[in-house]
Order: structure tokens, then sequence, then C-alpha cells
């Protein structure tokens, strides 16, 4: 009976297998299959055993595609033990193996007559082979790897809604070890159709993450193991330092945790998945950077792909410079070169380059050549020279050359540097002067022997100093008793480098200094040497005793002090010490010897051209006659009392040309003008100095009558200052004064007395070098429009001239001293007019009452201190101006004592010095406050910025000033000075503060 009821299930099974319903999940994309019953439409031919168990069979799927399917329904009868085996399925790559089993399967309860027969499971087995084992089957080979039952399984009636469930099953066997395997299906009883059997590994599948490419991925044998996977990168891109790309690929083929990463190189940047060249015109210098950026200012490139851009035709990139910043160039050159010479030191003070190239490194290098005198020839100055404080690499706009040789040319080139300087080929660009050093005094005499010591006399030789700086032209051996000290000393000279000293005392313990002598003055004494002279012999009879040893050759003169004279001395110099109210060498440097200086013929002197009884052979005496043909003028530069000054250029013979002023004589003169026309050349002719304008020569035998003088570039310093208000720096201003005063030393201690030194009377060349001008006699003073007549009778310039030389015309170096200090005051105010609108008389009568002009705006309280000495009363009390140079020389050298706190000048000292300040309580507008303080080219600025009222500019601070478009830094200080003051007057009229 049980056969016959097999075929009805089977043709059961084939009706239904057409309808039924899919429950499992659709393949995934990451799964490799190995083997799949329904993708074969042949006979799959898997082994049977017993060969009436499990019976191949053909179907059609749900989409009538024909499959092949197993099935098995051996219910009635008891111990069923149906074996159905897999063809051997190679693993490949495989770890972990998934098995689908797709089946239906028939609920006993539905079959009638199967009670303790039927079954609903079956078992799943499997076998690890290395190879195909052939067609034996035996039980005992296999591994269980579940039993499966169904999901759902179909009765009668299910059969009657043409409804079958298929039910899905997955399992998982691994890790498996062989290079194959077999699946075994084993049936006990039941009903079964294995409709479908899929075998299948999982694998991540190769993506591009992060620009890295990763491999197709197995996944691992474990259900919880993810494979670790090293990403390669695109190309054009690479790995981010320390950071490589990895992913990882999980059990169930997916990737996971992705660390590190892949970027585009330098010149490519990322699209999508990819790294593109950057585009013409762009750059891309590192990895690092994202995106690639236009070539910067002044660079470009004409290809893809680029890291960095090229530099433009005279532009360049410092090997320090990032790619991403603007291609530079070398800076322009420095700007107002100025120089101070103090002997063999030059200090060399610049501003910095109007084009600094684009760069903010520039420094400065100094290039010093000495060269002979002529023809002109230069060689690097070498390593005795030093700088201060260094010769290149110079942040700061300054320099002090030391150790230069004594009267030396030399030429002084600045050259301004920045990063790209070295590598330009182009021209360098500096700064440059010559100057001509001082003459030094000479170094110290310091290696003395004593050659021969006698009862009465010492012989001492002595090498000639290391530097003598010049031709020594005598020794002086100074020395005293020792017990005296030095309180009384005597001196003796010698030409050679020997002397004998005589008509010492016996047993007597002397002190010996010797120090050199040159045009340039004495050096410094040398080293205190002691020397005792021999006992007397006492068998030398009474007249022989004393003047046995005498050395007339060698010693020129003896300077025996007597006490008495020295008492004389003493109480002198003791008054000249006091007069020179503190400026005297003594109480300077608190040396307590007192000296007699020996006044050695060697200074020229001034020869006044009028002694001479033909103006015309004063001329010839001074000033060179040149040919008229030599000279080219070129154009009008001024007007002079004679007639037109022109610049132009002298070429003499065998030199090169020189810019050159030339002042003309008008036609239809008179022979006393022509005398005094030519006076001018006849003085300036006999001075040479850096800081007085020299004279080229006259043309006195051609007409016009000219005078050739060196061309000042700046013109007059008055318009000068007042043309560049507040451009300079505080050393600027010192130097130039520096300079002024260097010239009127030189022609006081010629004994030149000017009369007329005023800012107006200063030239200023192109490096700012300012030199004394406007010689004469009388002349001078009828020529200068601010002379007028006082009741002295003669032309003042009231307000530059001293009270000795306006009341009894006491014309002096000291009074020219009194000159200088208006000149400093002119210098530190950028040309304002000294005692401003008031008028002579009252200058007059105010300087008689003791009022002295107040500091300028900003100005050093040191400097007006000197002003102030310039101005005393006393003339005797007055600094000479070799003191005024050293002091100004010390605050070059210190330039923190030139600081000066803002507005701390412009505190009243005073009731003249109240002046200076105007009572601003008293302005009505702020227009009318900045034309006070002559700034009120502002006007608009201040108005467009709404400030309207002199209580809201109080209040301003530097930072408001500036915010107006006020860019120099002068008229900032002069501004912000002013409105400082105004707050404290403001504070002091109403008791209350003004808030900032
Ligand atoms: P003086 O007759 O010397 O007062 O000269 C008249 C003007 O000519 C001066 O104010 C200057 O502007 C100009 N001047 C005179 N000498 C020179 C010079 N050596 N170089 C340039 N300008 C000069």
């Amino acid at each position: 009976m049980v056969s016959t009821s097999i075929p009805c299930l089977w043709i059961t099974f084939c009706l239904h297998l057409c309808s039924y319903v899919d429950t499992g999940k659709a393949q995934n994309a990451k799964e490799v299959i190995l083997l799949d019953s329904k993708a074969q439409q042949t006979e799959l031919e898997w082994i049977s055993y017993p060969p009436n168990g499990w019976e191949e069979i053909s179907g059609l799927d749900e989409n009538y595609t024909p499959i092949r399917t197993y099935q098995v329904c051996q219910v009635m009868e008891p111990n069923q033990n149906n074996w159905l085996r897999t063809n051997w399925i190679e693993k490949g790559d495989a770890q972990r193996i998934f098995v689908e089993l797709k089946f239906t399967l028939r609920d006993c309860n539905s079959l009638p007559g199967v009670v303790g027969t039927c079954k609903e499971t079956f078992n799943l087995y499997y076998q690890e082979t290395d190879s195909e084992v052939g067609r034996n089957l035996r039980e005992s080979q296999y591994v269980k790897i579940d039993t499966i039952a169904a999901d759902e399984s179909f009765t009668q009636g299910d059969l009657g809604e043409r409804k079958m469930k298929l039910n899905t099953e997955v399992r998982i066997i691994g890790p498996l070890s062989r290079r194959g395997f077999y699946l075994a299906f084993q049936d006990v009883g039941a009903c079964i159709a294995l409709v479908s059997v899929k075998v299948y590994y999982k694998k991540c599948w190769s993506i591009i993450e992060n620009l890295a490419t990763f491999p197709d991925t197995v996944t691992g044998s474990e259900f919880s193991s993810l494979v670790e996977v090293e990403g390669m990168c695109v190309s054009d891109a690479e790995e981010e330092a320390d950071n490589s790309p990895k992913m990882h690929c999980s059990a169930e083929g997916e990737w996971l945790v992705p660390i590190g990463k892949c970027i585009c190189k330098a010149g490519f940047h990322q699209k999508g998945d990819a790294c593109e060249p950057c585009g013409r015109g762009f750059y891309k210098s590192s990895s690092q950077d994202l995106q690639c950026s236009r070539c910067p200012a002044h660079s470009f490139n004409d290809h893809e792909g680029s890291w960095r851009c090229d530099c433009e035709d005279g532009y360049y990139r410092a090997l320090s410079d990032p790619p991403s910043v603007a291609c530079t160039r070398p800076p322009s050159a420095p700007q107002n070169l100025v120089y101070n010479i103090n002997q063999t030191t030059v200090s060399l003070e610049w501003s910095p380059p109007a084009d600094t190239g684009g760069r903010n490194d520039v420094t400065y290098r100094i290039i010093c050549r000495r060269c002979s005198w002529e023809p002109e020839e230069c060689v690097p100055c070498g390593g005795n020279v030093g700088y201060s404080p260094q010769q290149s690499g110079l942040v700061d706009t300054y320099v002090t050359v030391v150790d230069l040789l004594a009267h030396a040319n030399y030429t002084f080139e600045v050259e301004a540097v920045n990063g790209v300087s070295d590598l330009s080929r182009t021209q360098r660009l500096f700064a440059a002067v010559s100057i001509a050093t001082g003459q030094a005094a000479p170094s110290q005499v310091s290696e003395v022997i004593k050659e021969k010591v006698q009862q009465r006399s010492i012989q001492l030789s002595w090498q000639e100093p290391q530097q003598p700086n010049g031709v020594i032209t005598e020794y002086e051996i100074k020395y005293y008793e020792k017990d005296q000290k030095d309180r009384i000393y005597s001196t003796v000279k010698s030409r050679s480098t020997s002397a004998t000293v005589s008509n010492l005392k016996p047993s007597t313990a002397y002190v010996f200094q010797i120090r050199a002598f040159t045009a340039a003055g004495y050096g410094t004494y040398g080293p205190r040497l002691e020397i005792t002279t021999k006992e007397e012999a006492t068998a030398i009879s009474g007249k022989n005793k004393v003047h046995v040893e005498q050395n007339p050759v060698i010693i020129i003169a003896v300077v025996a002090v007597a006490g008495t004279i020295i008492l004389v001395f003493m109480v002198f110099g003791f008054i000249i010490g006091r007069r020179h109210c503190g400026y005297s060498k003594a109480d300077q440097e608190g040396d307590e010897e007192l000296y007699f200086q020996f006044k050695f013929p060697g200074t020229k002197t001034y020869i006044d051209p009028e002694t001479y009884e033909d103006p015309n052979r004063a001329v010839h005496q001074f000033a060179k006659e040149l040919d008229a043909s030599c000279i080219k003028i070129e154009r009008v530069i001024g007007a002079g009392e004679f007639g037109e000054v022109c610049s132009g250029r002298l070429k003499l013979p065998g030199k090169r040309d020189v810019s050159v002023a030339i002042k003309t004589l008008k036609v239809g003169y008179t022979e006393k003008q022509r005398r005094d026309f030519l006076c001018e050349a006849s003085i300036m002719g006999q001075f040479d100095h850096p800081n007085v304008v020299h004279l080229e020569g006259v043309v006195t035998r051609g007409k016009p009558v000219m005078i050739v003088i060196e061309y000042m570039e700046n013109g007059s310093l008055d318009a000068f200052l007042r043309k560049h208000d507040g451009q300079f720096t505080v050393i600027q201003l010192v130097g130039m004064l520096r300079g002024i005063a260097a010239g009127m030393r030189y022609l006081s201690d010629m004994g030149y007395v000017h009369r007329d030194l005023a800012a107006r009377n200063i030239l200023v060349n192109s490096n700012l070098v300012c030199k004394v001008s406007d010689f004469g006699l009388s002349r001078v003073i009828d020529d200068d429009p601010e002379a007028v007549y006082t009741t002295t009778g003669g032309k003042i310039p009231v307000r530059w001239t001293a009270t000795e030389a306006i009341q009894y015309r006491k014309f002096t170096s000291a009074s020219d001293v009194w000159s200088y200090g208006i000149v400093m005051w002119e210098v530190m105010s950028y040309g304002e007019r000294p005692y401003w609108d008031m008028s002579n008389q009252d200058v007059i009568k105010a300087i008689e009452e003791g009022y002295r002009l107040p500091a300028p705006m900003d100005c050093p309280p040191g400097l007006h201190q000197l002003m102030l000495d310039c101005w005393q009363k006393d003339r005797a009390e007055r600094p000479k101006f070799d003191q005024i140079v050293g002091i100004l020389d010390k605050m070059i050298r210190n330039p923190n004592t030139l600081k000066t706190p803002v507005g701390t000048c412009t505190r009243p000292i005073s009731p003249l010095l109240d002046q200076s300040t105007p009572d601003f309580t008293a302005f009505r507008s702020v227009g009318e406050w900045l034309e006070a303080i002559k700034m009120e080219r502002y006007r608009d600025n201040f108005t467009a910025a709404g400030y309207s009222s002199l209580e809201s500019v109080a209040r301003m601070s530097i930072e408001d000033v500036m915010s107006l478009g006020i860019t120099l830094v002068g008229h900032q200080k002069k501004i912000m000075s002013s409105i400082q003051t105004m707050r404290a007057q403001m504070l002091h009229l109403h008791g209350t503060g003004v808030q900032v």
C-alpha cells in the first residue's frame, strides 16, 4: 500500500512547486557561490543511497525556470536511513562556508496511517577532503552540521489551497582546512523536497575609500573576526605620514573601521575618488594642502600639475620662502645717509629704503673702501677696521666704524639687503658717502727704556707709538719727584725717540711719562716709569757738584716750573676753570692735573682779506682761478645779493666732473661790488673742512665773474627742514647739528667769527651733511634780510645774535655759540621762526629780562639744556664749539639720552617759554587749534572723522590720530603732544579729567 501512495505525493510536489513562496533573502553581491543547484539545468547526479531513498526530479521554479530537486517520502516504512551526497565542492579561498537550503516538508499529521514512522526533520552533514573520493558513502566519515526542521510544513489542506511553504535554512561551516568538501543529507523518514542547495562564502569586494584601493578580501574564519587590509593609494596620491590607509573586512563581507588615508600629491588635488593635476596658473605645494591655489604675486606657471609657480623676471624666492608667498626682489638703496666723523671714527645713519622689495627681512651691510687721494683708487678696508654693532646683518639703521686710519679718504656704501638680494643678478643699489677722516692724536708711548742713570741725569729711549696717526714732530717727557706727586712737574721735549733729562737731584725717585705730538695734537701719556737717580759722589768738590751731565743737543726746552709761578698759574687756572661752567676738562673728567698748554704753530689761522691792500691778490692767494670753459651752467637755483646762483658742472682736466653751484656777479657791477663779491671766495678758500662749504675756485679773468662752490643738493637748511617737517629721527637731527658744530669748531679754531650763523646760512647736501656757508665781512650782515639796524649802529640779525653783540658789537666765537643755540632751536623745531612773530624790540627786551626760547616739541631735554647754555648772558659761561661737538657725540653714542617722553619738552620753564604752549582753552574751534600748531593741513581729516569740538579732540588717543590718515610720525607726535597739553590745561581749568 505504501508504494502506491508515494507517486501521489510526488505529483503533489510537482504541482505545488510551481507556486511556492520564497521566504529566503535575495542573493547578496558580497557572496561567492561555490554551488547552486538551481543554476544547473542538467542532472545533478548526486549520490543517493539506498537507491529507493532520495530521487532527482525536475521541476520549475517560480519563474518557470526548470530546476533540479531531490525528494524523499518513505513515511510509511520504519527505520529509514536515506543519504544524499553532493558532488565534491572545491572551497577556493573560503574559510567559512554558508549552506543555504530551500525545501518543503510534509506535515506528518496530514498523512493518514504514518503514525510512528513519519518524521519531520532531516540531518545535514559534511566531509572535508583534499580531492574527490569516489562514490562510496560511509556514514562514519561525515560530521554532522545540524538537524534541520521546517519552519513551515504543509498539509493536505494547504494543498487544497494550492499553496506550499518553502523553508530556507542557512548553516555555516568552518573553519575548513582541506581543499574541498562534500555535503550530505540524511533522511530518517520524512517527506521532503530539497528545492535548492546553495553553497557560498562571503567576500569584501574591492573598493576605493579615502583615495586608497582595497582589494577583494575573503572574510575571516570566525564569525567575529575582522580581516585587516592595507589600502593602496590611487595614482598621484600618497599615504599620509604615519597614517597608512587600512580597513577591516567583517565576517559579513562588509568593510568596517577605515583608518588612515591617502592624499593627493603636490601638484594634484582630489576630485571624487581620484587625484587630478592643478590647472595652469595654479599650484599645490604639498600633499597636505587640500586645494590648488592661484600663483602668488609676481609668479606664474604655464603647465598643469605644478607644485610651485616660477618667479617673474627680476623677482625671486629665497630658499626659506614657502611657495605660497609672493616672489620678491632686492630692496632699493637706503635713503638719507648721513655721517659724523670723530677723528678716526665714523658714524653712519640712514633711513630705510623706499622699496623693501616686498619683504620684511631687510638688513644692511656696509662696504668700506679706502681711497688714495689722487688718482682715486680704492681698496677694501680689510680686517683692521671695526664695526659696531657689526658690518653686515644690521637691523638698525646706524653703524659706527672705528679704527680707521687718520687723515685718510674712505668710501662707505650702505646696501640694503633682503632674503633675495644674493639671488639677484641686477645691479647693487646702495647709498654711498666719501669721507675724509680727521687727524687723530698718536697712540701711547709705552715701551720706555732707561738707558743711563746718573746722579743728576737720566737718559731714556722709547719706541714710536704703534699708531702715530701722522708724522710725529716731537715727544714730550713729563717728570716729577715721586714725593711731590705730579703737583709740580717739568717737561722736556725731544724730536727723536730718546732724551736725557738733566738737573735732577741725586738719590731721588722720579716719575717719567712720555707722549707724542703730531699735527693732530698730543697723544695721551704712556705709563708712569719710576727711576731713582744715583747717590751723590762725596769726593767731588762743591764746584763740580752740579751740572756734571748735560746733553744740550737733544734737549729742546726744559720747563722747570717754580713753585711761585705754579701758584700764579694755579690761581689763574682755577678762575678759568670756574668760568667754564661745567664744561672744562677738569670738571668733566675729575682730572685734577694742571697742564700748561703749549700752543704750537700748525693750526692754520684765518687771514682777513681786508688786510690785503690789493683784494685781487687776496682772491688769488686763497682761491684757484678756473678756466670758464671748464664750467657748464645748467640752471638758475636762487638769487644772491650780487647776481644769480646757478647749478652746473665743473670738469677739471684729469678729474671727474662734479656738480657745482655757481654764484655770478651781475653785469654793470661797481668795483666795490666786485671786491665784496670776491671777498666771500677769499674767505671760503681758506677753509677745508667737511662741514664748511668748499670753494672750487673763481673766474675773475672772464665775464661773468663767478664763484664756484661745491653743490649742496638740498639747499639751505631752514627751507629744507620746513619742507620735511617731522620726517627725521632725533638722531638724524642731532647728526645735522653735530656737523654744524664741527664746522663752527673748525672756523673758530682758525679764528674766524661768522657773525651770521643761522639755519638759512647752512647748506645741506644729498647725504644730509650740513655745511656752514655765507662768508663775508660786514656785507654778510648787509645781505641778510633778517639783519636790522640796531641802536649801536650796523645791521644785526637780532633773533640769532648774542646780547653783547647787539649791545656793543662784541662779535666773538662765543657770540657765534649763541647763534648756534638758535640754530639748534631752528633745527629741532623743523625751521620754526625763533621767537615766532614777536617784534625785534620785544625779543631784545625779553632776552634782556632773562627769558629764553622754550624747548621745541619733542626735543630731548639734554638738547634744550645745551641751547640754554649757549644763551648764557655771560659769554664766558657758554660752552665752546669743541665742547658742543663732544656733548653731541656723546648723545649720538648713547641714543637713550635723546629719548624724551611725549610732551615733556612743552612744560613751560619761564614766562617766555609759556608762549610756546598756546592756551588751548582759548581756541574756539578745532580749525583754530590746528592752525596754531601748524597742522591745518589736517583740518578736513578731523572734520570728516567727526571731531568737531576741542573736547572731542582732547579725548583722542594716538590710535585715533593715526586712524585719521596722518601717516607722518613727526606730525602724529606733534598733534598728540598738543592734545596732551590741551588735556592738562582743561583739567587745570575745569578741575576735571578728560576721559580717554
Ligand atoms: P647766497 O647768496 O649764498 O645766500 O645763495 C642764495 C641761494 O642759492 C641759497 O639760499 C641757496 O638756496 C642757493 N645756494 C647757494 N649756494 C649753494 C650751493 N653751494 N649749493 C646749492 N645751492 C646753493
